[in-house]
């Protein structure tokens, strides 16, 4: 057995994850360290295997002695403690055992190593960068650890490692979850830097940007330089087409002298390739000058990069420099063989020149190095047929669609993200989808071609494929990355890792290809043979290019010239996919890469010597030399116990203050002088972490598993409940009321009828009347039936949704709206009735906009038709709008903008569109995409007419379920904008309500019940939150308080100041209620004094400051987290800026340049917190 010296398990015991990037142990200096880690993996490691043995023997003497499966006694402490998630201990002991193994049996096994182990292995593995061993040691302790999350160190190394492997799904999660637990975190800079790089990745631009932004005001140790993070920041505003801003922000940073020689090549390489492409950076001669000067200027900065190379080929090409072209290409072959952006563009080069059999084989070249590339398959198709080979063009035409849509899958990006590529790939997959057609109707009326037919130009796409240019560095690639994903994610590597490049994965049949593919894929023992051929073509390149410059160079219209102007014209798109937008993609992925490496090979000196200098001094406190202990978890635990005085100064910055069961416990039951006591108990020397209401222990919000029962047909399609009132008696009656908070969503048909409500006070022509100049924000949409989501393209049914928002006036958009309605007319040829009736009277049920719709959607089906939505009119203004509002007083109190029994009047500040009403102008096939309501409230929508509203609502016990879904659609459920596909729903079981809003019926849709809408007719709605004070309401509103606090999404429902206005201003008498808010003032009022207790500690005065009338809650300036009553001000660009603990911390650990303004006296807040008790009544009503 190996022993260990006292120090060394010291050093040991620090060691976790927060070192990653910051130890060096390449570094000869650390050789004793790395040596010291390296043996005690191997001792952890021998633990392990030793008890799994011992299981083994166990497992026979349990079935020689029956009885031994009992558990004495004493074990049973043990089980309790481990007791978690048997189905996953049998699973994970699978290798170990027999399955028949009975989950006791295999609880008693575990408890023969320490859990703790597992992390440990864990952590160690990653510091010697060994990621795999890493990711399966954290994995399992994931799997074998009840509360797992309670390690902070562990949900950043496990966070670490996904990253690292590109698993940027569970990273993400990972780090959201350690980030919302521990937002002090010591590397919670390195963790918002790696979620920024990863939402930046997944087209999630303003929380990337929020991320890095947060990384960058933070002044603790980084493995990044501020530079590089305001690099990351710049490029954020280029991917998301804010080129000036991007420009800016690059000159920004190369004005900066500290500038490293590799971001300057970074910045060079990334400005001149915006010259090259981006119009709005001035004239085109200039901008073309800039982009060969700059992307000069990065390869003299590393040389070594094939991706300037690559695109100062392109410029070359695109300034018709041939020569230099291909030269640029050749280096950058050279330098990165394997990509594949360069050997398409080397193909439309020779293309360009004239030389169809060169350019055949660069782009097969391209191809079979990403059989994704879909430029290079098009640009093939392009070259067969322009040699007359249809058979060929259209299996290469029919690839490059393949890959479009599977490109679409993997990216369906949300709305921002698809605008920056979607014009020319909806353009193109529409040119080739029609090229498709073509070629099939030409193909099937031409004669079976036969051997004698005349001899063909280019050798067929078979034969070209079976050429052997394949590049085996890519094939041993990829075959690395699969098996790496295998070993990681055991049996089904396709469900993690990017779908298998092959085409006969999608395949038809009648594609020629996948048959050879797969052939090929079986076959890649011929490397050496296929690399010299590579080598070949590309020593053609110089021997040819020469010619190429002779073409180029003679005067007037060449051949060249004319052929690229055949293939773009012909075929016209040809040019589009020369100066295809897809590189742009790619440089993304490439940067992301070129960081990750960065992040890895700098290692940031200052932490090492941390380290080093703490083991030092750790060696030197302790001249302890005699004691040798055996290694095993316990020991090292048990040893930290007994030394903890000796080097708890030592510690960097722990967060293991869960297990110390001496500090106090909080209930509701304490009034608020014995919460201010047992805050006093708590430790300041840490500063506090905010839980608003969740308790200590708890876990991590995620979304819940959807209701397993399983569903038939019938019940996935439930009718929609809805009532018909009769009167106004009925519309105030309670039972309206019940029947609403019953049920998920419901319609109240008739309401406007038996209210008497004018709606036409909402209409069009009145709304105009009234303020033709107010603002209206505008959605363009594409015009779809409401069942159906296409991509851009119209080749797949999807779920992200796209549209573009502007503004325009309530005049203008009424244009548009009567216009469209005209226009629809005159389509239709409809001698029905008026038309200039139907914009402003509401009366008038209109049949004839459905009708119209039907026709309408019949007519979409060959073009998209764009549309324009106008959303989001602000009718809050009292002056304004005075008939209106008032008009809505009319409505029973449940249903009504302001009352007493709605939570949402007791925020004491206007919240637009939840406690103001807000308007909805419409023309059919208007979308709004699947949501909550703002912090779950619920909402009151009315239709004004004329037209009618389409309704899909699923109960919120499923929400977690459409969430799963989006995230298998690579859309963000908060942030993104999706229409869900109907049989995807019923696939997983999730029941959709479906129905027609009729002009005057008003729907509820009850707390947290997800929601589309779409507009049949040409009509107005109006709509505004309400939130009931059921426990329900306000259980549902703080979950997902909690829930957008991890997602880094802003609640606009300040959740803890309501609580302290509903704690002011009703009296609670359901139990449940009272309990929840009772629990959120109790949280907040021990948080408000830990902070205070905390700050003080350091030596800052808590200010004052009160609050005025009506003021607005606080957020904090750089997270957008509520912040209530503790404000951390400090002055930024000459305004105040409130913030709150962590980022006041960030930005200055001492607190130092940062005031702290207090809201209300402590005294106040322990008052209001003492008098709020359950209201004891045997009445009905809940508060009053
Ligand atoms: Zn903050």
């Amino acid at each position: 057995m190996i022993q260990y010296s006292l120090e060394d398990l010291q050093t040991i015991l620090q060691l976790d994850s927060r070192y990653y990037g910051f130890l060096d142990l390449s570094d000869p200096k650390n050789s004793e360290l790395k040596e010291l880690i390296q043996r005690t993996i191997t001792a952890l490691q021998d633990e392990v295997a030793h008890s799994y043995s011992m299981n083994i023997i166990k497992q026979h003497d349990g079935k020689l002695v029956p009885t031994k499966s009992d558990q004495p006694i004493s074990d049973g402490e043990h089980i309790k403690e481990n007791s978690c998630n048997t189905q996953y201990q049998s699973k994970d002991f699978k290798w170990g055992m027999s399955n028949e193994t009975s989950s006791n049996k295999s609880v008693a096994e575990i408890d023969e190593v320490d859990v703790n182990t597992y992390c440990k292995l864990g952590h160690l593995h990653l510091l010697m960068y060994e990621h795999s061993e890493a990711l399966s040691a954290y994995q399992k302790y994931m799997r074998l650890c009840e509360k797992y999350w309670e390690d902070h160190a562990f949900l950043y190394g496990i966070g670490i490692v996904y990253f690292e492997f590109r698993c940027f799904k569970w990273s993400i999660k990972s780090l959201q979850e350690l980030l919302y637990l521990n937002p002090h975190f010591t590397c919670a800079n390195e963790a918002h830097l790696r979620l920024g790089l990863m939402l930046k990745a997944n087209g999630e631009f303003r929380t990337a940007l929020k991320h890095l932004q947060l990384a960058l005001i933070d002044t603790s140790p980084s493995t990044f330089t501020d530079l590089q993070v305001k690099f990351q920041i710049a490029h954020l505003y280029e991917v998301q087409n804010k080129h000036k801003a991007a420009k800016e922000s690059y000159e920004f940073i190369l004005n900066n002298k500290n500038v490293s020689l590799d971001l300057k090549a970074d910045i060079y390489r990334q400005l001149g390739w915006m010259y090259h492409c981006v119009e709005c950076l001035g004239e085109k001669k200039e901008r073309e000058s800039n982009a060969l000067l700059f992307l000069q200027k990065s390869i003299e900065a590393d040389p070594k990069c094939g991706q300037s190379l690559y695109l100062l080929g392109r410029c070359y090409a695109g300034v018709n420099k041939v020569h230099d072209a291909f030269l640029a290409y050749r280096n950058s072959v050279e330098k990165s063989e394997g990509n594949a952006d360069t050997w398409c563009s080397i193909g439309v080069l020779y293309q360009q020149q004239n030389q169809p059999t060169d350019a055949l084989q660069a782009y097969i070249c391209a191809v079979q190095l990403d059989k994704e590339h879909r430029s290079a398959w098009t640009n093939l198709g392009i070259l067969y047929e322009s040699c007359g080979q249809l058979r060929d063009a259209y299996a290469c035409y029919s690839n490059a669609i393949k890959r479009i849509s599977n490109k679409k899958i993997g990216n369906g990006q949300e709305g921002n993200k698809a605008v920056f590529s979607k014009s020319s790939t909806n353009g193109l997959t529409k040119g080739l989808a029609q090229r498709v057609k073509f070629l099939e109707s030409q193909l099937s009326q031409a004669p079976l071609p036969s051997i004698t037919s005349k001899r063909r130009q280019l050798c067929s796409i078979e034969e070209a494929w079976n050429l052997p240019i394949s590049l085996e560095i890519n094939s041993r690639q990829q075959q690395q990355s699969v098996q790496m994903q295998q070993r990681q994610f055991g049996k089904n590597p396709s469900v993690q890792g990017p779908p298998p490049p092959y085409p006969h994965s999608h395949g038809s049949q009648s594609n020629p290809l996948p048959a050879k593919r797969s052939k090929d894929d079986g076959e890649y023992s011929n490397q050496k043979n296929l690399n010299e051929q590579q080598d070949k073509l590309l020593h053609q390149l110089s021997a040819q290019n020469r010619q190429a410059l002779k073409n180029s160079s003679s005067p007037g219209p060449t051949s060249s010239t004319s052929t690229s102007e055949t293939i773009s014209d012909r075929t016209n798109f040809g040019s589009e996919i020369i100066s295809s937008d897809n590189i742009k993609e790619d440089t993304d992925a490439n940067d992301l890469a070129r960081i990750v490496s960065t992040v890895t090979d700098q290692k940031l000196k200052i932490r090492c010597q941390n380290i080093s200098t703490k083991l030092s001094e750790d060696q030197g406190l302790n001249n302890y030399d005699g004691t040798n202990v055996s290694i095993k978890y316990e020991s090292l635990t048990n040893c930290n116990d007994d030394t903890q005085n000796n080097f708890k100064d030592q510690k960097p910055k722990v967060e293991y203050d869960n297990d110390q069961e001496s500090l106090p416990t909080f209930n509701i039951q304490m009034d608020s002088k014995q919460l201010l006591s047992a805050v006093k108990l708590l430790p300041v020397d840490e500063p506090p972490i905010n839980f608003t209401i969740t308790a200590k222990n708890a876990p991590p919000p995620a979304p819940p598993d959807c209701p397993p029962q399983r569903l038939t047909r019938e019940q996935l399609l439930p009718p929609t409940p809805s009532v018909h009132l009769e009167n106004k008696k009925n519309a105030f009656s309670p039972q309206l009321q019940e029947f609403c908070l019953k049920h998920p969503i419901a319609v109240v048909r008739g309401l406007a009828g038996a209210l008497k409500l004018d709606l036409g006070l909402f209409s069009t022509k009145t709304l105009v009347e009234a303020n033709p100049d107010h603002s209206v924000e505008v959605r363009t949409q594409v015009n779809q039936s409401p069942d159906e989501n296409w991509d851009v393209s119209q080749a797949k049914r999807v779920w992200a949704c796209i549209s573009h928002r502007s503004h325009t006036t309530i005049a203008k958009y009424a244009q548009y709206q009567a216009s469209s309605f005209q226009d629809s007319l005159k389509d239709e040829g409809d001698k029905g009735s008026a038309g200039s009736q139907v914009m402003s009277d509401s009366d008038s049920k209109d049949s004839v906009s459905n009708s119209n719709i039907n026709l309408k959607r019949k007519r979409q089906k060959n073009g998209s038709k764009m549309l324009r939505f106008g959303t989001n009119v602000d009718l809050s203004d009292e002056r304004k709008w005075k008939p209106q509002l008032s008009e809505l007083q009319k409505l029973p109190a449940f249903a009504r903008v302001i009352s007493a029994a709605n939570m949402l009047s007791h925020v004491g500040h206007v919240i637009l569109g939840m406690n103001t009403v807000q308007l909805y102008m419409k023309v059919p096939g208007s979308r709004t995409p699947g949501h909550q309501e703002n912090n779950n409230f619920c909402s009151i929508n009315i239709n004004i007419g004329p037209g009618d509203c389409e309704w899909f609502a699923v109960p919120d016990a499923y929400w977690g379920g459409i969430h799963n879904l989006c995230e298998k659609n690579s859309i963000s459920y908060l942030h993104g904008s999706w229409w869900p596909v109907l049989e995807d729903l019923y696939k997983e079981n999730i029941p959709v309500y479906r129905f027609i809003q009729k002009p005057g019926d008003l729907v509820w849709v009850n707390a947290g019940c997800v929601h589309w809408v779409q507009s049949v007719g040409w009509c107005n709605n109006i709509a505004w939150n309400v939130g009931p004070l059921t426990a329900r309401q306000y259980s549902l509103a703080i979950e997902r308080y909690e829930w957008n606090k991890l997602q880094s999404f802003k609640s606009i429902v300040p959740m803890i100041h309501l609580s302290w206005n509903l704690a002011r201003n009703i009296k609670v008498s359901d139990v449940k209620l009272f309990e929840l808010i009772k629990m959120c003032l109790l949280q907040s009022l021990k948080n408000v004094f830990h902070l205070q207790e905390y700050v003080k500690s350091k030596g800052v005065e808590v200010r004052f400051n009160g609050r005025g009338k009506n003021e607005a809650s606080h957020y904090c300036g750089q997270c957008e987290v509520e912040v209530f009553n503790v404000l951390f001000i400090r002055e930024q660009e000459k305004r105040h800026v409130v913030h709150c603990l962590p980022c006041a911390l960030k930005l200055s650990p001492s607190l130092q340049g940062i005031v702290c303004l207090e809201e209300y006296r402590l005294s106040e807040l322990q008052q209001v917190y003492d008098s709020f008790t359950l209201y004891r009544t045997q009445g009905l009503g809940q508060a009053h």
